[in-house]
């Protein structure tokens, strides 16, 4: 499907030339924090306002959100500060109590664009509004949970299919399993190819969930603008450490200030800031490095067992050459060096033998 002619995704004068920056807490919560937080947010020169109402939670017995009686706090806040307003909808029934409520954005969540029924019941609901209602509907898509692009492409598809033509992406990163620095791997070559494929399309940056934790909004917002997207979402609670969704990772709306003050005035210490941000990066990678070994040992010593049991020799010479050969290959297609690659292989072969030999 070729995706043209779409419009921008908010009027120029909510963006006001800068980056687009979208801010509020993960979940509305009571009506006085939704008011306090909209509040705070527009004195730091935010326009649009974010807030959860349906929340999908891993497990059940999380906090779920406050559903549809929650809206109405949204629409009060864009009627106090005229803001415009968004939340994440997963089935026609949110999107047409958001749309009843005047909502002006939502958002599909990592785990609705993972699922094509669902986007596409969305999609069935939107094109049956009268277009006037939809051609005001800002529509972005989150990435879903996995990393396959042609997920999020397709999801972005069935939204343009029902005549949908304020769309954004929002790039939230991807679960993986086990613990590291990020929440949800940032994988950035995925978004960087879902804009080559689809360049009308706005790309937004969500920090807070792919961070998963305060200090890495500021280092992975800049980095996201450094990439061209086009805005930022960002999670923000006038009282984080008593949000009841995701409260390792709102800042406050003073913090969000800060963070933009510091993006557009003082680069070289934000460079300090994305430095900081790849050490990490390849602390993540080297740890996942150590444990992709571990595995390779522990599987070496399985055959060890094994050829012990058979009375095989240790050192099968046809068996390692074809195995470089086919490494070396494989490097090469990766942009990798051939004499590196094997100095690599000859000392995990090595470490293999010596485990299998001390069995
Ligand atoms: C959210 O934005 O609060 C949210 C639930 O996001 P995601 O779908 O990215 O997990
Ligand atoms: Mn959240």
């Amino acid at each position: 499907m070729i995706i043209s002619e779409l419009k921008p995704l908010f009027p120029e004068e909510y963006t006001d030339g800068g980056p687009l920056v979208i801010a509020g807490p993960c979940s509305a919560e009571s009506e006085t924090q939704v008011l306090d937080a909209a509040h705070a947010l527009m004195n730091e020169g935010i326009r649009i306002f974010r807030a959860g109402v349906w929340k999908p939670r891993t497990k059940p017995g999380g906090f779920e959100g406050m559903g549809t009686p929650a809206l109405e706090w949204l629409a009060e806040a864009k009627r106090q500060t005229g803001m415009l307003i968004s939340t994440e909808v997963a089935s026609a029934r949110h999107l047409a109590d958001a749309i009843d409520a005047g909502i002006d954005a939502v958002w599909i969540g990592a785990r609705t664009s993972a699922n094509p029924f669902a986007v596409q019941e969305i999609a069935d609901f939107l094109v049956q509004l009268p277009a006037h209602r939809r051609d005001m509907l800002a529509v972005m898509v989150k990435n879903p949970v996995n990393t396959d692009l042609e997920l999020w492409i397709g999801a972005i598809e069935r939204i343009y299919g029902a005549g949908v033509r304020r769309i954004g992406a929002i790039h939230r990163g991807f679960s993986s399993y086990g613990e590291h620095v990020y929440r949800n791997m940032p994988e950035w070559r995925i978004p960087i190819e879902l804009h080559r494929r689809l360049p009308e399309i706005t790309m937004i940056c969500d920090p807070s969930h792919i961070g998963g934790r305060r200090d890495l909004i500021a280092p992975l917002a800049l980095q996201a603008l450094r990439m061209n997207f086009d805005g930022l979402i960002i999670e923000c609670h006038c009282n984080p450490e008593s949000a009841l969704s995701d409260s390792g990772q709102q800042i406050t709306p003073s913090a969000l200030g800060n963070i933009i003050k510091s993006i557009a005035n003082r680069p070289e210490t934000l460079s300090q800031e994305i430095l900081a941000d790849l050490r990490r990066q390849i602390d993540d990678i080297d740890d996942r490095l150590m444990d992709i070994l571990a595995q390779r040992m522990a599987v070496a010593r399985e055959i060890g067992r094994l050829k012990q049991e058979n009375n095989m020799p240790v050192v099968q010479p046809k068996r390692y050459n074809s195995l470089i050969n086919d490494r070396v290959e494989t490097a090469a297609k990766l942009g990798l060096d051939a004499e590196f690659t094997k100095k690599i292989l000859a000392g995990i072969h090595e470490e293999s033998v010596r485990q299998q030999l001390n069995l």
